[in-house]
């Protein structure tokens, strides 16, 4: 486990907290209508995730965000129904069940799966003393503080949950401060916030039906099932904006969110820069070392890509060995030309430091280099496509001066000797 000091003291001390509060909340034996109650959430949410294996699985797989889970039907209704201790013991028995079944399948580390369930059990005795303190689950159709309570509840759970989760994530980072812009990845997308609201109105509603009727339980099984082919609609749709090869943006999605992104930045008088880079001589790799070893080859330089810029930074395959960049939030004129060519620059650098070891270990593919280039908008374009072509342009003007280069656009046209240091916004040779 490679986490910084900090974070683990961190998921440590908030597990302690949930052990030690539920140990706290323990008072006498529980009876047995609440044991067979929380026998039966267990039961059902065993069901459910037997039912939805195949979805989730995926799911866990490809998701970028990963601990929004539809298990929170059963143990949201678990904290609206039974006492805290009772609650706990619910939803350990839920996650230890998904463990087995759905993330260590996956190869999610088990300290992180803990710290879930640690952070379940606290938002769902956060839910708990919500609705005992709003006097209980709706004791009858007048009863408004009821309904109330139970939202309250809600909020409660999905709050403490998120917030647990996003300091958790903030905590694990090794930068030391967090760009505003990271709140969003930190509290995770609208659509599976969304679909935790949704899962967890679900639980209460089920939990409601359990105080009078628990045959009619049973049925929120089904609309669950049916809310996991939701899931399933989103997961396809990541698969179908990705290029299979390189895990990148393929071409068509990286151009819709450029341009909904080069839009947004115009309207707010940002800057944002736009990089083809394209293997230099890449048809001698296919040639030497066989299709496959290529194939292994971009799917480096893509990694190599993706790690090198912002996560906010688009990065997509354009066509065979060609990638572009959206580089986002550069400052207008000619600062955000430096920083653009600044970028590229260390693009082409860290892809010149590549070793790819071959299909078959054989041998390591080195030496490998891009020529990029570079384009502003609104400086050189006022659109994506219009930067592109400029950016297009400037490629292969770098191919023609002798490729391993940079060129930006409206910059010295003349590649100029490297002096010591590496001269950015210029021709950069090597
Ligand atoms: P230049 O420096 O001018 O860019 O030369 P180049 O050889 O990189 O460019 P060229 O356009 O002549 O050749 C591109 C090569 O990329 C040819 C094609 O076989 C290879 N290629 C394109 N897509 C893939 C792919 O998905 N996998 C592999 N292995 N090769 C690919
Ligand atoms: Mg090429
Ligand atoms: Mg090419």
């Amino acid at each position: 486990m490679d986490l910084p000091l900090r974070a683990v003291a961190w998921v440590v001390g908030v597990e302690l907290a949930a052990a030690t509060l539920v140990f706290l909340t323990v008072e006498g034996a529980p009876t047995s209508s609440a044991v067979g109650l929380a026998a039966l959430l267990a039961g059902l949410s065993v069901a459910h995730t037997e039912l939805a294996i195949g979805i989730e699985r995926t799911r866990r797989r490809t998701a970028q965000t990963s601990y929004f889970d539809l298990s929170s039907v059963w143990t949201f209704a678990a904290a609206l129904l039974l006492p805290p201790p009772l609650t706990a013991a619910v939803v350990v028995l839920v996650y230890a069940h998904l463990w087995h079944r759905v993330w260590r399948p996956s190869k999610v580390p088990l300290h992180r799966h803990l710290y879930t369930t640690a952070t379940v059990v606290l938002a769902a005795m956060a839910a708990h003393a919500v609705v005992e303190g709003a006097g209980g689950l709706p004791s009858g159709p007048a009863d408004l503080a009821g309904v109330l309570g139970v939202v309250a509840a809600l909020l409660a759970y999905v709050v403490v949950n998120t917030v647990l989760i996003a300091v958790a994530i903030g905590l694990s980072r090794r930068a030391t401060a967090l760009a505003p812009h990271d709140a969003r990845e930190l509290m995770g997308r609208w659509d599976d916030n969304a679909l935790e609201i949704a899962t967890l109105c679900m639980g209460g509603l089920a939990a409601v039906a359990l105080g009078d009727a628990p045959g009619m339980v049973a049925l929120a099984l089904p609309p669950i099932l049916v809310l996991h082919r939701a899931v399933q609609v989103r997961h396809l749709e990541e698969v179908a904006s990705m290029d299979a090869k390189t895990g990148l943006l393929n071409a068509a999605t990286w151009q819709t969110r450029a341009a909904r992104a080069v839009g947004a930045a115009r309207r707010t008088g940002t800057g944002a820069g736009v990089l083809i880079v394209d293997l230099d001589h890449f048809k001698a790799v296919n040639d030497e070392h066989g299709h496959l070893a290529g194939d292994d080859v971009l799917a480096a330089v893509a990694t190599t890509l993706r790690a090198a810029v912002r996560a906010r930074d688009l990065v997509g395959r354009f066509g065979g060995e060609e990638f572009v960049v959206l580089v986002e939030a550069l400052p207008p004129g000619p600062a955000g030309r430096a920083e653009l060519g600044a970028v590229a620059e260390r693009l082409r650098r860290e892809v010149a430091r590549l070793a790819v070891p071959s299909v078959g270990g054989g041998t390591v593919i080195e030496g490998l280099t891009v020529s990029v280039g570079a384009a502003c908008v609104p400086a050189d374009g006022a659109d994506i496509d219009q930067a592109l072509r400029v950016a297009d342009t400037c490629l292969y003007a770098a191919k023609r001066a002798g490729r391993n280069l940079v060129r930006v656009a409206g910059t010295a046209r003349i590649p100029a000797p490297r002096p010591a240091g590496d001269v950015l916004g210029v021709a950069v040779e090597r």
